[in-house]
């Protein structure tokens, strides 16, 4: 990545204005970015599907702005529900192979929960499984989904998982499963993660079954602070949800699509319909202002640290945590009472501080 006068090109999807927080949240992310002074320029593109041969898709502007900048910064987009659309989030994985989705979920100092010792990493194989969108009628009333496992994606999700872990000071991947019951598919998903762990002597490496996982996280996270866990789609965003109930919800969690021609980095949450400023008048362009900004902003750092910018990144982070672990001046899905504007507000006056 080449800085073009001092400033780095990322291209923002801010995500759907109709309905979503997507707007609201990125709004707050970039009033943050220009309070710390980081050198980026946002692209900003719409994600907006139009009509093309019948079907919807995202329009090329997005496509091309991604390809050139080769990193994105993404609001949750709705997935459609029916027959003629196909899931703008499954475009743009297939779109730049983005083949893993990195999923941290650390507890925040100071913020209180059930335990203040979570540190997870999840990774989760983005592009196949039980997302391979592969479904029919057989007869009437019967339906059949296909779970799709391919050698080439396990290996590829599962050698990240081992360089992550190496990179990231982690002495241990687990394989996460149900290889008892899918004996076939889940059962090459480990060959070949076993097959990969022969590269990393120095990376131990086991396997346990996601029900299991899902019991041992709730009763003990401390032992998951060690380790990379590598997962077939499905089991990845059921998992992640669930560790990060144990930190605080959906409004802290980020992610990163980690992928060969480009990365793209969004919260774990959805479009949150429920708090979201329905059908969002777009001349009063910010919602009901109920939406935490954490998740997308945690998952901008990530991008940061991917960009090599670490010291914003450092920075950010700590106006941001400390804002929280005060609990001031917090949304209410964190238990307070402050608007997506006053929580922004006080993580700039942070920074300001600093
Ligand atoms: P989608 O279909 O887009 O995934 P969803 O209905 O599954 O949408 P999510 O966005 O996954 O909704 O959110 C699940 C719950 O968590 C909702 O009640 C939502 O309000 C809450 N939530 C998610 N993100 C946030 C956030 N950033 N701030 C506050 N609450 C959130
Ligand atoms: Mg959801």
């Amino acid at each position: 990545l080449q800085p073009i006068q001092g400033k780095y090109a990322v291209t923002l999807i801010p995500g759907d204005a109709f309905t979503g927080i997507g707007p609201e949240i990125s709004h707050a992310v970039k009033a943050i970015y220009a309070a710390a002074e980081v050198p980026i320029e946002w692209e900003e593109v719409s994600v907006t599907p139009v009509l093309k041969g019948g079907k919807t898709v995202i329009p090329d502007a997005a496509i091309t702005s991604v390809k050139r900048n080769t990193v994105a910064l993404k609001g949750p987009l709705a997935t459609p529900i029916g027959k003629g659309h196909v899931s703008l989030n499954l475009t743009l994985r297939r779109t730049f192979n983005l083949f893993a989705n990195v999923r941290p979920c650390v507890s925040i100092k100071g913020f209180k929960t059930a335990y203040d010792d979570v540190n997870t990493v999840l990774i989760r194989e983005n592009t196949e499984g039980e997302y391979s969108g592969i479904e029919h009628e057989i007869v009437d009333g019967v339906v059949q989904s296909i779970k799709l496992i391919t050698w080439q994606a396990s290996e590829r999700v599962a050698r990240y998982a081992f360089h992550y872990a190496q990179a990231n000071g982690r002495r241990r991947v687990t394989a996460v499963h149900k290889a008892n019951i899918m004996k076939m598919s889940d059962g090459m998903f480990l060959a070949a993660c076993r097959e990969v762990s022969g590269d990393f002597p120095n990376i131990a490496y086991d396997e346990d079954l996601l029900d299991r996982v899902c019991l041992q996280v709730c009763q003990n996270p401390r032992p998951y602070a060690d380790r990379v866990m590598v997962m077939p789609n499905l089991y990845g965003d059921i998992l992640s949800d669930m560790c990060a109930g144990l930190i605080g919800g959906l409004g802290l969690t980020p992610s990163g699509n980690i992928g060969r021609d480009a990365s793209i980095f969004e919260a774990v949450h959805g479009s949150a319909p429920d708090i979201a400023e329905f059908g969002a008048n777009p001349i009063r362009k910010i919602g009901k202002g109920l939406a935490n900004p954490t998740a997308l902003l945690l998952s901008s750092l990530m991008m940061l640290r991917h960009m090599n910018l670490n010291t914003y990144a450092e920075r950010i982070e700590k106006a941001a945590l400390s804002t929280i672990a005060e609990g001031k001046t917090i949304t209410g899905d964190l238990g307070g009472k402050a608007t997506t504007k006053e929580f922004t507000d006080a993580i700039v006056k942070r920074l300001h501080a600093q």
